[in-house]
């Protein structure tokens, strides 16, 4: 698959998975966390999809768009294995994780913390949308949606 091909994918399945759970998807009360700012795309859609909710943001440096830059009391700046922390026990509502690079190696690293940590995060019955997979015995992997390819995108619900 070419990586532009991949790439699509990527945006779609994030933007049908996110839409999921805003539709079909009864999450707890509590904050959204936005795993990886990057550019604000996501968050700029978790912003305006779910407007009740707090957003907040981690990524090593920000480097957002202005229009899709959190308030300083919603961004977190760091390494997301260390800043991410403090968050353990906040009850989130919603974790999206999107901090895979797409080299096995590096992606292999994060593997062995982001899932720990994304259960950390969230409060029972919140849900965790991904990029990599979150193999923990507290998260129990949902059913992929049809437009979401194979092995593209995980989503999970906190038990
Ligand atoms: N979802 C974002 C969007 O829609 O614009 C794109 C996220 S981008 C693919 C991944 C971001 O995660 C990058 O900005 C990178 O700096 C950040 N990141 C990746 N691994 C990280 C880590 N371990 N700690 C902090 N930030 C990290």
């Amino acid at each position: 698959m070419s990586r532009l091909d991949s790439f699509i994918n990527r945006m779609s399945a994030q933007r049908d998975l996110l839409n999921h759970v805003r539709d079909d998807l009864a999450i707890p009360e509590g904050p959204i966390f936005e795993i990886g700012l990057g550019n604000g795309r996501t968050f700029s859609h978790l912003r305006e999809n779910f407007p009740n909710r707090r957003v907040i943001a981690f990524d090593r440096k920000l480097a957002s768009h202005n229009s899709a830059t959190p308030d300083p009391q919603d961004f977190v700046e760091g390494e997301i294995r260390e800043s991410g922390q403090a968050f353990i026990g906040a009850g989130a509502a919603l974790v999206h994780a999107d901090i895979g690079t797409g080299y096995d190696d590096k992606d292999a690293i994060t593997m062995t913390w982001l899932p720990q940590m994304v259960a950390g995060m969230l409060t029972t019955g919140g849900v965790a949308v991904s990029g990599l997979p979150l193999e923990h015995p507290h998260l129990e992997e949902l059913p992929r949606l049809p437009t979401v390819a194979e092995g593209r995108y995980f989503h999970y619900r906190r038990l």
